[in-house]
């Protein structure tokens, strides 16, 4: 990797396929594409776990990942501190800052949110690329990624040795609206993930899942305290839910047709670029307990 940060938000981003001189960061600061110059520094982190560890240490104490020391292996400079670390190190190993590029965009990108009025941002959680709407905090998740993100949030948990915080607020039920898909245009249909969680979802089957704020954590916290002898959800709703779609857009379109569309009102207007919570949430999850 070879990295950079923004001197304003700190966004990291990897300009290993990225040939411009620059280019705007999220935050709307321009970044220019040059990887900083090392700086001789100690190791004072472990690279896989971020944990504080001594500075002549051979192995982490903590999750015994061995220390490299090989200066020709350490090609990643960090973009904060300057250090050099192992090209797959997950953390700096001198100020411990976690490695979590995002995707390089250009307008092009930047799909239009189905839930506002506002635009998305490519966003990589965990190296799965979904987009973000910085207005609604809306996500839209490309067709195949909802179920590896839910899978790799339920792993996360299930690895955590504190029970897990499933407290998530099922989202209020919002005014019905048949919203488009960003991609095809067409409308969506609205699908109960895996027909039980009470999580309604705005689904193209060919292109894409659209979650309102908060709809993510609750299908993680539906799926992480579901009954196993129900089966697998990612099954059923690949497969049964398919098979069931036709007949159930058929009803939709009829029931459209008698619904007038109001826009969502929004509760409250995003000031900043910030990244939502339950990005945030799962990148810390997934990275520390992958
Ligand atoms: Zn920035
Ligand atoms: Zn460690
Ligand atoms: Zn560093
Ligand atoms: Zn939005
Ligand atoms: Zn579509």
């Amino acid at each position: 990797m070879r990295l950079v940060s923004c001197a304003r938000c700190h966004t990291q981003f990897d300009l290993s396929r990225f040939h411009g001189a620059g280019f705007d960061c999220y935050c709307g600061a321009r970044v220019q594409s040059q990887v900083p110059q090392y700086q001789e520094v100690p190791v004072e982190r472990c690279s896989s776990c971020g944990a504080s560890i001594g500075q002549d240490a051979a192995e982490c104490p903590f999750c015994r990942s061995a220390v490299v020391t090989d200066e020709r292996r350490r090609s990643l400079i960090c973009p904060d501190c300057c250090a050099r670390n192992v090209d797959g190190a997950r953390f700096c190993n001198h100020c411990g800052v976690p490695f979590r590029p995002q995707p390089i965009w250009d307008e092009g990108d930047r799909i239009p949110c189905p839930g506002c009025s506002g635009k998305t941002r490519p966003r990589s959680i965990s190296e799965i690329l979904v987009h973000e709407c910085g207005q609604c905090e809306g996500l839209w998740v490309p067709l195949g990624s909802l179920e590896k993100l839910v899978r790799k949030a339920c792993h996360a948990l299930s690895n955590q040795d504190e029970s897990p915080d499933c407290s998530f607020r099922t989202p209020f039920p919002r005014m019905v609206i048949y919203r488009k898909c960003p991609v095809c245009k067409k409308h969506m249909e609205r699908t109960n993930y895996d027909h039980r969680s009470g999580v309604i979802i705005d689904r193209c089957h060919a292109d894409g899942t659209f979650l309102d704020v908060d709809e993510l954590q609750a299908i993680v916290a539906y799926a992480y305290t579901r009954d196993p002898e129900q089966g697998d959800p990612y099954e059923d709703m690949l497969g049964k839910e398919r098979m069931r779609a036709e007949s159930r857009s058929a009803a939709h379109l009829r029931i459209m047709k008698k619904q007038s569309a109001e826009p969502r009102t929004l509760t409250g207007q995003a000031t900043s670029f910030d990244f939502s919570s339950i990005g945030n949430l799962l990148d810390h999850l997934i990275d520390h307990f992958r």
